[in-house]
């Protein structure tokens, strides 16, 4: 669709996605691989978009959350490794084989299901990495019991499978202190060296993108990137973490400009109200298109190159501004909620301060009916 003809719509910007890239690459060793994680529709932004970009640059492969994500990736023509990084549910196990995805193994009902599907497959051998659970909780084999787990591994190992990697996932590289990290560092290298294989012959890996850039040394042979390519900061408030690039824009339109009569009211619950004649602009962009609706009262929004206050409650498809500042506004101006217009910028974080959640959450959050609309300059 093209962008005249759109009533909202989500830019991304492909040059700063490449940029974003590159800023990973010269923080990691040089060899070391790396795998974009693209999950969650490429964090909001696309899969396609994500995956055609990033794949000129020769990352090792990519990282998805779910085995459909996995199929849609193969089904762009990727043939490097797709690395499925959340447990396989057994309902998808064939399905995962026939991708070929290198699955994360967090238990051994999972593991035999992988045989038996490799083994039933034929063909070259399926991969999995066994990921290892140093804290994070939710996924993984606990790092005090790989007495028990990592002879289990090796006894199912046979032709259809082939380990080939292990993992573990930082839960707090995003905040201030640094011992969690450490703490969880030193329980993946414990577990490393008891592993029943040499871990030289293994890829290991385990920092995402806050872990990245602040604990070089943790590169590994792997890493996986997430949120800063996609213009998100990983650390908010952490010193001397570098800001990424934008990549995504979220732009609408005005839908109409009215001139209202003091003690006019406006949304849902009537939360505002004019002291005074007021110019007031109608966006055509809501809480279903990912606007949350805790932002009515506390956003700015970018209109001829001025911020703008949101005024009132956002409605479902709408939400209304002051245009007191800007005089000149009218209906089908451009209205930017999220990146760069005249000069002027409201970074995704700045948004998603103003509900109190992070980037991640903002940029999965926007909705399907934005069309997403790639810019390359
Ligand atoms: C999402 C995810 C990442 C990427 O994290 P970011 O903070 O977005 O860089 C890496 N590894 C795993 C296991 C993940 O779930």
């Amino acid at each position: 669709m093209p962008i005249a003809e759109a009533r909202a719509w989500v830019e991304l910007d492909a040059g700063a996605l490449r940029a974003n890239y590159d800023t990973i690459r010269r923080s990691v060793v040089k060899g070391t691989a790396i795998i974009p994680m693209v999950k969650a529709d490429g964090y909001g932004l696309g899969l396609e978009l994500a995956v055609r970009t990033l794949e000129p640059l020769e990352p090792w492969g990519f990282g998805v959350a779910t085995v459909r994500e996995g199929e849609a990736v193969r089904r762009l023509g990727v043939t490097r490794p797709v690395l499925l990084i959340t447990p396989l549910p057994m309902g998808e196990v064939q399905l995962a084989a026939r991708c070929r995805l290198t699955v994360g193994i967090s238990s051994m009902d999972a593991l035999d299901a992988w045989v038996g599907a490799a083994d039933r497959l034929g063909g070259e051998a399926l991969d999995f990495h066994v990921e290892v659970d140093t804290g994070m909780g939710r996924t993984g084999l606990d790092w005090r019991e790989v007495g028990d787990w990592g002879p289990a591994v090796m006894s199912r190992l046979g032709p259809g499978v082939r380990w080939s990697g292990c993992f573990t996932h930082f839960h707090s590289s995003d905040l201030p202190d640094e011992r969690p990290g450490m703490a969880q560092w030193e329980r993946f290298q414990q577990t490393l060296v008891q592993l029943p294989v040499p871990a030289t012959d293994l890829m290991v890996h385990a920092s995402n993108s806050a872990a990245i850039l602040r604990w070089p040394r943790f590169g590994a042979d792997a890493v996986r990137p997430g949120i800063f390519l996609y213009g998100g900061h990983p650390a908010p408030g952490v010193e001397g973490v570098p800001a990424p690039v934008g990549v995504a824009a979220v732009r609408s339109r005005l839908l109409l400009v009215r001139q209202k009569l003091p003690d006019s009211t406006v949304g849902y619950a009537a939360t505002y109200t004019a002291r005074s004649p007021e110019r007031w602009g109608t966006v055509g962009i809501g809480y279903a298109d990912g606007i949350r609706r805790a932002v009515g009262n506390v956003a700015s929004v970018l209109v001829r190159g001025r911020r703008v206050p949101v005024i009132g409650r956002v409605s479902m498809d709408s939400l209304t501004v002051s245009l007191q500042d800007v005089p000149d506004a009218k209906v089908g101006d451009v209205v930017t909620l999220i990146g760069e217009a005249g000069g002027q910028r409201i970074t995704v974080d700045e948004f998603a301060s103003w509900v109190g959640t992070i980037s991640n959450e903002i940029l999965t959050g926007l909705g399907d009916r934005l069309p997403r609309v790639k810019r390359d300059g």
